[in-house]
C-alpha cells in the first residue's frame, strides 16, 4: 500500500498555495523510523502502563456506553472489588502534606484569595454527609498542572488570544482544516502530553480508593485523572491520547500517531507557541500546507482523535451511563468547572431534579451558583487537600 491509501487527501483551499501531497512512498508499517509497539511502550512509566493495558490484559467486557470509551485509559468497567485498599482506616490530608506531593504551577490559575476557614468546614461537612459522592471536574482543576483553560478571566485562552477550539464539522468536512489540526497538534503534542497530575486530582484518587467517590467524571481530555490513577471514571468529552478512524472505528494511541508524523514529516519544523487545552498551537499556513497527515494504517479513514469536539455531542449511550452513575450517588460535587458547557451541565440539572445537595469548588462564577448547597472560590488544589475523609472500605 502507497502513501496514496494512507495519506490523507487534502483539496488545497485558495487562501494559501501548497505543494501536491506525495502520491507514492512506503507502507506506513514498513517504514524503518517506526520502532515495535511493544519496544515503543517501554519508555514512559505511564506509556508501559497504558500499553501493558492495550496489549497484555485480557479482554474488556462490553461497555455499557459507546465504543469511544472502550480504551487503555478507560476504566469505567472495574468494580470496587477490583480496586487496591488503603492500609490505614484514616486517612488525612493535611495541608503540608498537599504542598509536598506537587508544586502547582499557577501561571493559568485566576487569582483568589487562600480557603476561608469556615468555607473549609462547609465544604468538610458536605463531604462528611455524603456516602457516594459524584465529582465532576473541568478545565480548571488542570490549570494548577500548567494546562490553560479556555474561559477564565485573565488568564484563558479567551481572554487572552483569538483562539477558538476546532469545530467538529469543520474538522469532518474540511481536509485542511484536518491538515491545519494534526500539524499544530503535532507541535503542541510533546509538551501536552507531559502534563502531570496535581494534588487536587491525587486528592479525588484517595477519595475514590477510600470508598468516598462514587463517580468522577471529567469533561477535561487531559488523561490527568488516569495518570494520576482514578479508575471510576468517565472521560465525557474522551481523551486526546486515544485516536480513532471514522471508517473502520480501529484504535491507536495517540502517542502512536506521533512517530508516524515524525515518519512522514522528518524535515517538517515548526515551533509551539502556547498549548491549548486540547493539545492545539499556532501555526502559520505556510507551516501547515506541507505537513503530511496519514490516514488509518487499516483502512486509509480519516483519524480523529477520540475528543468530543466543539459542535459535536457526547453519544447516548455515554450520558444515560453517567445518569445511572449520578442516580446512585446521594450528592454533587463540581470542581474547577463554570459548567458553560450543556454536556456537563445536564447532569447538574439532573442533580437539582433529584433534590442531591451540590457543592461548587471554582474560581469565578458558574451556571449553576444559584442553585448550589455550597460555593467556594477557591483553587482545587489548595482547598481539597484540606478535607478529611474517612476510609469507607475495611
Ligand atoms: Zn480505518
Amino acid at each position: 500500500m502507497g502513501f496514496g491509501a494512507l495519506l490523507e487527501p487534502v483539496k488545497h483551499n485558495s487562501d494559501f498555495h501548497c505543494p501536491p501531497l506525495r502520491s507514492e512512498g512506503p507502507a506506513l508499517s514498513s517504514l524503518p523510523q517506526l520502532p515495535s509497539e511493544r519496544s515503543r511502550a517501554s519508555k514512559d512509566p505511564l506509556q508501559q502502563e497504558l500499553h501493558d493495558k492495550r496489549f497484555s490484559s485480557p479482554p474488556v467486557p462490553a461497555l455499557p456506553f459507546s465504543r469511544t470509551d472502550y480504551s487503555p485509559f478507560s476504566s469505567c468497567e472495574r468494580t470496587r472489588s477490583a480496586l487496591p485498599c488503603r492500609g490505614p482506616a484514616r486517612q488525612h490530608y493535611a495541608r503540608s502534606q498537599s504542598v509536598s506531593r506537587t508544586s502547582p504551577n499557577l501561571a493559568f490559575v485566576p487569582a483568589c484569595l487562600p480557603p476561608d476557614p469556615v468555607e473549609v468546614e462547609e465544604l468538610q461537612h458536605f463531604v462528611s454527609n455524603s456516602k457516594r459522592l459524584f465529582v465532576m471536574t473541568g478545565a480548571g482543576i488542570s490549570t494548577e498542572s500548567g494546562i490553560p483553560d479556555y474561559r477564565s478571566e485573565g488568564v484563558g485562552l479567551y481572554a487572552r488570544t483569538d483562539r477558538r477550539p476546532i469545530q467538529h464539522a469543520e474538522f469532518i468536512r474540511s481536509a485542511s482544516a484536518r491538515q491545519r489540526y494534526w500539524a499544530r497538534n503535532f507541535v503542541g503534542w510533546p509538551q501536552f502530553s507531559s502534563h502531570q497530575p496535581n494534588t487536587a486530582h491525587l486528592v479525588l484518587r484517595d477519595w475514590e480508593k477510600l470508598g468516598k467517590l462514587h463517580w468522577l467524571v471529567t469533561q477535561n481530555v487531559d488523561a490527568l485523572h488516569t495518570k494520576a490513577g482514578s479508575q471510576r471514571m468517565t472521560e465525557l468529552h474522551g481523551c486526546t491520547h486515544r485516536v480513532f478512524c471514522l471508517a473502520c472505528g480501529d484504535q491507536i494511541l495517540r502517542s502512536e500517531l506521533q512517530e508516524h508524523f515524525e515518519a512522514l514529516n522528518p524535515t517538517w519544523k515548526a515551533e509551539a507557541f502556547g498549548v491549548a487545552p486540547d493539545g492545539d498551537v499556532f501555526l502559520t499556513d505556510e507551516q501547515v500546507c506541507n505537513f503530511q497527515v496519514p490516514a488509518c494504517s487499516k483502512c486509509g479513514g480519516i483519524l480523529k482523535p477520540d475528543v468530543t469536539f466543539f459542535g459535536d455531542t457526547v453519544s447516548r449511550e455515554k450520558v444515560s451511563f453517567v445518569h445511572e452513575r449520578l442516580a446512585e450517588s446521594d450528592s454533587m460535587l463540581v470542581a474547577g468547572s463554570s459548567m458553560q458547557v450543556y454536556s456537563g451541565y445536564r447532569f447538574a440539572l439532573a442533580a437539582r431534579e433529584k433534590q442531591l445537595p451540590i457543592a461548587i469548588l471554582n474560581i469565578g462564577p458558574t451556571r449553576l451558583d444559584h442553585f448550589a448547597s455550597l460555593k467556594l472560590n477557591s483553587r482545587c488544589g489548595e482547598l481539597l487537600p484540606l478535607i478529611v475523609v474517612d476510609d469507607t472500605t475495611s
